[in-house]
């Protein structure tokens, strides 16, 4: 005797096994449970199966059920979490660029560096491009023309679109008198 839902043979001295519908119709116990989730009609004739066979697996639907709920549930709260960990995120990064340039504007560069060095060890693979840009303009504020033109120079290899990176590349190279550099790199500030 074959199961109508998975076509497997069904063991027909184990009743806990097997259900049958009002036509006679076997099914396994255990096929039932997912056939239940589509109908509620024997599979083969579509005769409704009586109410003692379906109430038998009411536990274990509403089983289901709140185990789907509380995964849903769950999700939904790893996803808030998520959401206020990147918000939180985004306004320390903030607040360290805002000191950073208050640092360049008013000539602190050691202090700039520090917090340039946080702003690395923190979101270093994030702001990978943001980072090396600090570095440059931080070098090229404090006379190291070379350290600056070096970070600079790799930023924009990797990202050519970057016209800040440009215009301090430029300034350190006319700085160290290199006018060709400059222009080269003037003429990338757009
Ligand atoms: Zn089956
Ligand atoms: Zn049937």
């Amino acid at each position: 005797m074959k199961c109508l839902i998975c076509h497997d043979d069904i063991d027909e001295l184990n009743i806990d096994e097997r259900v049958d519908c009002p036509n006679n119709h076997p099914v396994h116990a255990e096929c039932l449970k997912d056939w239940f989730s589509h109908s509620k009609n024997c599979p083969l004739c579509n005769e409704p199966y009586p109410p003692h066979v379906i109430e038998k697996y009411n536990e274990y639907f509403l089983q289901k059920k709140i185990k789907e709920q509380e995964e849903s549930n769950r999700e939904r709260k790893e996803h808030e979490i998520e959401i206020i960990a990147s918000i939180a995120q985004e306004i320390e990064v903030k607040k360290i660029t805002n000191d950073i340039e208050k640092h360049f504007f008013e000539n602190k560069i050691g202090d700039a560096l520090d917090k340039i060095e946080l702003l690395t060890s923190k979101y270093g693979k994030k702001l990978k491009f943001e980072t090396m840009f600090l570095k440059g303009k931080a070098n090229y504020l404090r006379g190291r023309y070379d350290m600056a033109i070096n970070f600079l120079f790799k930023l924009v290899k990797e990202q050519f679109d970057y016209p800040d990176a440009f215009l301090f590349l430029g300034k350190a190279y006319e700085a160290l008198g290199l006018e060709d550099k400059a222009k080269w790199a003037y003429e990338r500030v757009k």
